[in-house]
């Protein structure tokens, strides 16, 4: 396995894989990896891809008071679990190599990432857009990998692919969470052990919910408010940013729930911000 900081060397490496017929997937995070950014970089090896994990912490889709400064990195290990994962390339370059001084063009993605995230973090999927398609222009991978975990993100991704004809394959990978249901993320490291009880509120009001819909439920507003009704109960430390019940591609607001619908919530823990989904689907047994 290689570690790649210059973004020319990084070109002409993929050029080289691409001569030599190879397929290349791509898994973008901001390191400080564990089991979901994993499972994405087995999903890229399994389809037979030479694999480029990119570990970077992008300045530009953090807000100003956000955890940009203080978001968790531990290169060492990063490495040492992407090498065991099959991992081909780790991309790691310096904010000063992707980010001229001067940049002046971002690419916005304009009806998908207003609202749910996009309402509390304006500027972040423009931040993530913008580094995912100089990722692709330099990778100029076959497929990438992301995690369902960050399901709007998924979409305005796949909406950025279509409407800019980007030539790569997006493939959504299922949430991978914690043996209690605690969807993995590298911002858990923040959570006191008092906050990750909390936490636990988020997998266990989509569990609810998921039962309520079992039992007949299908009116998106009812179900809200159970949902919020239920962490007010049993999770006074769950600070809701939003719940929504929301089309999974269109991320539009759905007065009923149908197979395909998204429900989604974020919510503050102490000084954590955590977001997790689940999406209801006939033949799951959430639907
Ligand atoms: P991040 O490093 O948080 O930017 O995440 C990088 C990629 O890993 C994104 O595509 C995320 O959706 C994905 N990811 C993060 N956490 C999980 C998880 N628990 N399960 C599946 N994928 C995840």
């Amino acid at each position: 396995m290689k570690v790649v900081e210059s973004i020319g060397e990084m070109v002409a490496l993929s050029d080289a894989f691409r001569r030599e017929g190879s397929r290349i997937g791509l898994v973008p995070t901001m390191g400080y990896l564990h089991e979901g950014h994993l499972s994405l970089v087995r999903e890229s090896v399994a389809r037979g891809a030479v694999t480029v994990v990119s570990n970077f912490v992008n300045p530009v889709q953090f807000g100003a008071n956000e955890d940009f400064s203080t978001y968790p990195r531990d290169f060492e290990r990063d490495c040492r679990l992407c090498r065991e994962a099959g991992v081909a390339i780790v991309f790691s370059p310096s904010p000063e190599s992707m980010y001229a001084a001067d940049r002046s063009v971002l690419v916005e993605e304009r009806a998908l990432a207003n609202g749910l995230c996009g309402a509390s973090r304006p500027g972040h999927f423009a931040g993530v857009c913008t580094v995912v398609a100089k990722l692709f222009n330099i990778v100029r991978p076959d497929l990438a990998v992301f995690g369902q975990k960050d399901a709007q993100q998924l979409a305005v991704i796949r909406r950025m692919v279509r409407d800019l004809d980007f030539q790569v394959e997006i493939i959504g990978a299922p949430i991978v969470r914690e043996a209690d249901g605690l969807a993995m993320s590298s911002r858990n490291v923040y959570l006191s052990d008092a906050e990750r009880v909390q936490a636990l509120g988020l997998n266990r009001v989509l569990a609810f919910a998921a039962g309520q819909v079992r039992d007949g439920q299908r009116d998106a507003g009812r179900l809200r408010e159970a949902m919020a009704d239920f962490l007010a109960g049993g999770y006074p430390g769950v600070e809701v940013d939003y719940i929504a019940i929301v089309d999974g591609a269109t991320l539009l607001p759905q007065a009923a729930v149908t197979g395909g619908t998204l429900l989604a919530l974020a919510a503050r823990v102490g000084r954590t911000r955590l977001i997790d989904n689940l999406t209801l689907e006939p033949g799951t047994g959430n639907l």
